[in-house]
């Protein structure tokens, strides 16, 4: 355990590191060069890095290139004046600059320092200045913009961590709605989006097809190749599925050994055919027991049962799949390895 007192100290010492002022750059801007060393002189003992500038055009120079932390300007300068800089500096704040605290420094008690502080400038300073004032009012504002630079780089931070939670959440969506197994989407989403397809379907009047598919005899593979054979087989199905169908239609592992798909905007003969691509694909899968000395080569089939609405008995998205599993049915009972349609009268 950490005594609590050294604790206290270390977060102590870790908000004075954030808020270091050592080593921070500013920008002297005086037409004067006296001034400028005796700002220069005065500042230097804090440790503080200079840039310096002897007009207003300098100044802006300057500022470009070297982002001071803070600038110290005169406000009486030939051609580009202290105000001036100052309301370019604000105005392009978060744009072009990053916050840059400013004080004006003004000769005796003109109308500038007014003009100053209104355009936005932090503070201001009536020369002749006193150096211990100066000194403090540097720092202060050098406090601030420290401290607003660890802001900027918090935001940045949360900014970073939000966008990481927002792929999370969305990983964690596409995993709760996915059958582990097969990658195909599981029953609870495949009811949401029949549901929604059904809907769509009654509004525009469009034709909605339901393919279910059954392994034939699959307790035979299992009992012959063992479980986690049967496994490959059926992610194997699954695969063939998926390349049969269209991306629209959602497919999905609806039991054990069966999967469903809706088809969209399809007619009876176009779902006729997509079961039959499936149906074929699965036959013509070859797959190989390597737990078996030697390995051995299993084919399998499947049946599919094929409903497609709007047809007469169907009222609802569950008759549908409804019908689609007694099409099933008789898929198995005339014999297995293929497709039953539920044909409107
Ligand atoms: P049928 O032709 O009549 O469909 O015969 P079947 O043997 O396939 O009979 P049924 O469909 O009733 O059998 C389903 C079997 O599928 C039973 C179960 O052991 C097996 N099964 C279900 N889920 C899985 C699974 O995730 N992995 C494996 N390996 N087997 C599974
Ligand atoms: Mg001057
Ligand atoms: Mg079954
Ligand atoms: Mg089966």
């Amino acid at each position: 355990m950490v005594p609590p007192r050294r604790k206290t100290l270390e977060v102590a010492r870790r908000d004075e590191s954030v808020l270091k002022l050592e080593g921070r750059l500013v920008l002297l801007v005086d037409d004067d060069r006296a001034v400028l060393e005796l700002l220069r002189r005065g500042l230097e003992p804090q440790g503080y890095r200079f840039v310096e500038a002897e007009d207003g055009t300098q100044a802006l120079t300057a500022i470009r290139k070297h982002h001071p932390d803070l600038i110290l300007m005169d406000v009486e300068m030939p051609g580009l004046g202290g105000v001036e800089v100052c309301r370019i500096v604000k105005a392009n704040q978060g744009a072009g600059f990053a916050f840059t605290p400013v004080i004006l420094m003004t000769a005796g008690r003109s109308s500038g320092k007014v003009e100053g502080l209104e355009l936005g400038a932090d503070d201001y300073l009536i020369k002749p200045f006193d150096m211990l004032e100066l000194s403090a009012r540097v720092k202060s504002m050098l406090r601030l913009k420290a401290l607003q630079d660890t802001l900027v780089e918090k935001n940045k931070e949360l900014d970073r961590i939000n966008h990481e939670l927002e792929e999370k959440r969305a990983a964690l969506e596409q995993l709760s709605r996915t059958d582990g197994l097969t990658g195909l989407v599981n029953r609870r989403h495949f009811e949401e989006r029949l549901a929604a397809e059904w809907a769509r379907s009654e509004r525009y009047r469009a034709p909605l097809s339901c393919l279910l598919l059954d392994i034939d005899h699959f307790k035979k593979v299992n009992d012959t190749w063992g479980h986690p054979f049967g496994d490959i087989v059926l992610k194997e199905v699954a695969k063939v599925a998926r390349r049969a169908l269209r991306d629209v239609d959602v497919i999905a592992r609806y039991g054990g050994e069966e999967i469903i798909a809706l088809l969209p905007e399809t007619s009876p003969d176009e779902a006729w055919r997509a079961a039959e691509r499936v149906r074929m694909g699965v036959e013509a899968m070859r797959l190989t027991c390597r737990t078996v000395e030697p390995p051995e080569q299993v084919r399998c089939t499947a049946s599919i049962g094929v409903a497609t609405a709007p047809a007469p008995t169907v009222e609802s998205a569950e008759q549908l799949v409804q019908l689609a599993d007694e099409c099933l049915y008789e898929a198995k009972q005339g014999g297995r390895n293929q497709v039953r349609q539920a044909l409107a009268e």
